[in-house]
């Protein structure tokens, strides 16, 4: 990249990658900021307007973000998909790469004709399942005919796996992705946040399949708490994300907390960007 804008010493220029954001429309992210403000105490460290979220997480030199949209219920992903591809194409300007995402819904009436849309009219190679906001499980019957197409091609997605309205998920949530690794091998399925609160065991299915991989994005204003050893162990499959403009942690603190595991520099490389680029390149 031909990025030289000064950033933060220590952090290589523009090159980190933020596999977990959400620049969404104007009036659907105003309703989540309201849900946010009504739901939690403080602030969150963002604005929602996507230049000046992209000028923050620039200053703390991330380069490229992958932009998640999610449905909350059946009928709304279709649109969702063609407003994250205008926002592509409004963002293509920007120092920082927008990288757009797809959404589904099981309710939706042809899950799977979403998703092919997703990726042959609008280009989109990454999905995002949001399983407390759409209020479904990620193996959903119903979603077994979009699951097949994003196997075949390899198309990560992103999952939130939890089911409280606080972000946090726990253990017994994390079943329906192992499931998922196991009926469609070739799908390559990220848990968002870690699984947090129960990281642990979201870092036990990634070590134990090819196809899960797991995000290290804060949940609102938590850090995902995990072993630094396994981190450093697994990085090859872990991908850095800030969840901006949802969090109260800053990108910087957030890179300082990923310092704190005190990883190898090819785990930071991995973390950082290189598990994110990786996975991109290897969409058919
Ligand atoms: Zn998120």
């Amino acid at each position: 990249m031909e990025k030289t804008n000064n950033t933060p010493q220590s952090v290589p220029q523009l090159s980190i990658v933020d596999s977990h954001t959400h620049l969404l429309p104007g009036r659907l992210a105003e309703k989540i900021r309201a849900f946010f403000n009504a739901n939690m105490d403080g602030d969150l460290a963002y604005p929602i307007d996507h230049e000046a979220i992209l000028a923050m997480l620039a200053r703390a030199g991330i380069g490229t973000v992958w932009s998640l949209p999610y449905a909350h219920k059946p009928g709304v992903a279709a649109g969702m998909n063609a407003s994250s591809a205008d926002i592509v194409t409004r963002l293509a300007g920007n120092p920082v790469k927008v990288v757009g995402a797809g959404t589904v819904h099981p309710g939706d009436n042809d899950p799977a004709a979403i998703v092919r849309e997703a990726h042959e009219k609008y280009g989109l190679k990454v999905f995002k399942l949001h399983c407390s906001v759409g209020d479904f499980e990620a193996d959903d019957p119903r979603l077994d005919g979009a699951w097949r197409y994003l196997a075949e091609r390899r198309m990560p997605v992103i999952i939130h796996l939890g089911h409280a309205v606080s972000g946090h998920t726990i253990a017994p949530e994390l079943a329906p992705v192992e499931r998922l690794a196991q009926k469609f091998p070739r799908a390559r399925l990220i848990i968002a946040h870690c699984g947090h609160r129960a990281g642990p065991q979201a870092l036990d299915l990634v070590e134990k399949y090819e196809g899960i991989y797991a995000d290290l994005t804060p949940v609102v204003t938590e850090p995902v708490a995990l072993p630094a050893a396994r981190v450093n162990q697994l990085a090859e499959k872990l991908l850095f994300g800030s969840d901006a403009p949802n969090t109260a942690i800053c990108a910087e603190q957030n890179l300082a907390h990923v310092r704190k595991f005190g990883l190898d520099e090819a785990a930071r490389a991995a973390i950082l960007g290189g598990t994110a680029r990786r996975l991109l390149a290897e969409v058919v």
